[in-house]
């Protein structure tokens, strides 16, 4: 049964969650998040860090970014952004431009579907491992 001095800790963990995710851009896995929060909240868990993760996505406050055969990631800005990704490390930032409306809007006129919305990530190698190439 939750009591009231409960509820308080959870609502205060999942603030500071946010706040520690939405410092960075770096799009941390849930591991990391776990690093950053235990700084300030010496004696939570990761397994509370990743129920208040799946929360959060949950309410839309953050965004998870699927990624095929590696960890979930987690992007404090809620709203679609394109993404670059680096194949060798596996460095996730946002890309520098804005989301182009006219995907959506094209793909309506060639299919039946209801188009909700739409993913793009572009795939690479970031700078620091493009130097450290042969
Ligand atoms: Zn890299
Ligand atoms: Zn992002």
């Amino acid at each position: 049964m939750h009591n009231n001095k409960q509820n308080h800790r959870t609502t205060q963990q999942r603030k500071v969650i946010l706040e520690e995710l939405k410092k960075v851009k770096s799009h941390p896995a849930a591991d990391e998040i776990y690093r950053m929060v235990r700084k300030r909240l010496p004696r939570i868990s990761l397994g509370t860090v990743y129920r208040n993760l799946e929360v959060l996505s949950e309410l839309k406050e953050i965004q998870q970014i699927e990624l095929a055969g590696s960890l979930k990631r987690f992007d404090g800005n809620p709203e679609n952004h394109y993404h670059l990704r680096c194949i060798i490390c596996g460095r996730i930032d946002d890309a520098p431009f804005e989301l182009e409306n006219n995907l959506e809007k094209q793909m309506r006129t060639f299919t039946d579907y209801t188009i909700i919305s739409h993913k793009l990530e572009f795939i690479g190698i970031c700078p620091e491992c493009s130097s450290k190439l042969p």
